[in-house]
């Protein structure tokens, strides 16, 4: 498989206005015709390389979705004012009143919430599968149905979705597969997977800055065009539009990512591997007892690791908790949701970023109380941080001293 995603991105030149190296931001809403007929044109879609309204596209929009296009290899790239904003925006372009989705049930609680309840209003329907067990995703196909929708590593349990096998599933149906590349950018090249719309949430690893939220979806020039239709274009009408000097400021974090990544993943595993040796229910797919283990070294760049999440089951709440608030008052990090800054994160998925999904399916799927996600940061020496977790660990009873390996 061809992997040049980061070289790709490297390649990219951007000529300033005045020939400056990085490009200059558009720093305005509307743009000025010569002619009338030019205008015309132009909001019949006529006209290459001519500027209406930056709603519709900016110059600098249109240098990070080149970026976020070459990043998954696709024809092109619409970047958005939020991660939701991109995912909602292919919903609703793909799926009329009546339709019915087929989506995984492990992902973000967010999107769960958009297909479970706001859908509702729409008379579209959502079935939550297994997406690793591909008999049941097939069996779940209807009529109605207008897509497959999955994150290619899950949101919070880490499950791998088999992308090239979807993938036929979805082109013997004639569906799109629709994958949130939000956890994996790099590591897992969804398009090249056979991903026919990739979606991001930039707000994390892409950006990596955690200043902003943001999202792109990389797809088919008629497609992304398609979403930025003035007249039934998601994307256009609903308006979550990326302020430009946003996106200049993501443009120049992208160019650091291939370095963030590994990092992330190297630090990740390190712990990962740790605290499994000591006996603890972590879940990570770097290991392999991680049940997508296979699947992700199937599909991904092993330049790049296996990702800078990982999930760590402590028994309770209470000592999830405990755990979270004394790993920040010991600087090792932030109790907060989100992930991909440059430092460590921590949050109890169950009670904050999945809590809209109600507590028995919580359970169904195997999100239990005291799990905690991390997202690993760049620290410099891990085995420090390591060294001051267990520390924290063996306070809380978590670990016993008798697990000491050190
Ligand atoms: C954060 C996140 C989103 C939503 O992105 P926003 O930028 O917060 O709107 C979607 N999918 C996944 C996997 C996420 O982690």
């Amino acid at each position: 498989m061809d992997y040049k995603a980061s070289e790709r991105i490297q390649d990219l030149q951007y000529f300033g206005e005045f020939g400056g190296v990085n490009p200059s931001i558009s720093d305005s809403s509307t743009y000025t015709f010569l002619s009338a007929k030019t205008m015309f044109d132009t909001f019949e879609g006529n006209t290459e390389g001519c500027y209406l309204y930056s709603r519709h596209s900016s110059p600098s929009n249109l240098y990070l979705g080149e970026a976020m296009a070459q990043l998954e290899g696709t024809e092109s790239a619409n970047v958005f004012a939020s991660g939701m904003g991109a995912i909602s925006a292919v919903i609703l372009q793909l799926c009329n009143s009546g339709d019915h989705i087929v989506c995984s049930r492990t992902i973000y609680g967010g999107t769960y919430a958009f297909l479970k309840n706001f859908l509702k209003k729409f008379n579209i329907s959502t079935s939550f599968v297994d997406i690793t067990n591909l008999d049941v995703v097939e069996n779940s196909i209807n009529k109605n149905t207008k897509m497959i929708y999955c994150e290619a590593i899950s949101n919070p349990l880490l499950e791998v979705a088999d992308i090239n096998a979807l993938s036929s599933l979805s082109k013997k149906h004639k569906l799109p597969l629709v994958v949130d590349n939000t956890f994996s950018p790099l590591s897992v090249n969804a398009a090249q997977l056979g991903a026919d719309i990739v979606v991001h949430s930039l707000t994390k690893f892409i950006n990596g800055s955690s200043d902003c939220v943001a999202g792109a979806v990389c797809a088919s020039s008629d497609f992304c065009l398609a979403l930025k239709d003035v007249n039934d274009g998601a994307g256009m009408l609903m308006g979550s539009t990326l302020d430009s000097l946003r996106a200049a400021s993501i443009l120049k974090n992208m160019r650091t990512l291939h370095i963030r990544i590994k990092k992330h993943s190297e630090n990740a595993l390190y712990l990962a591997q740790q605290f499994e040796r000591e006996g603890l229910k972590v879940a990570y797919p770097g290991l392999e007892s991680h049940p997508g283990h296979e699947t992700m070294k199937a599909q991904m760049n092993p330049e790049y690791g296996f990702g800078g999440l990982l999930t760590l089951d402590v028994g309770s709440l209470d000592k999830a908790n405990a755990l979270m608030e004394q790993m920040q008052q010991k600087k090792l990090g932030y109790l907060a949701v989100s992930l991909g800054f440059y430092k460590t994160l921590f949050s109890a998925p169950g009670t904050s970023t999945s809590s809209e999904i109600p507590m028995e399916e919580q359970e169904e799927l195997g999100l239990s109380q005291g799990l905690i996600r991390f997202s690993i940061g760049l620290e410099n020496d891990i085995h420090h941080t390591y060294l001051i977790m267990r520390e924290c660990m063996e306070q809380l009873g978590i670990l016993t001293n008798d697990s000491a390996l050190v």
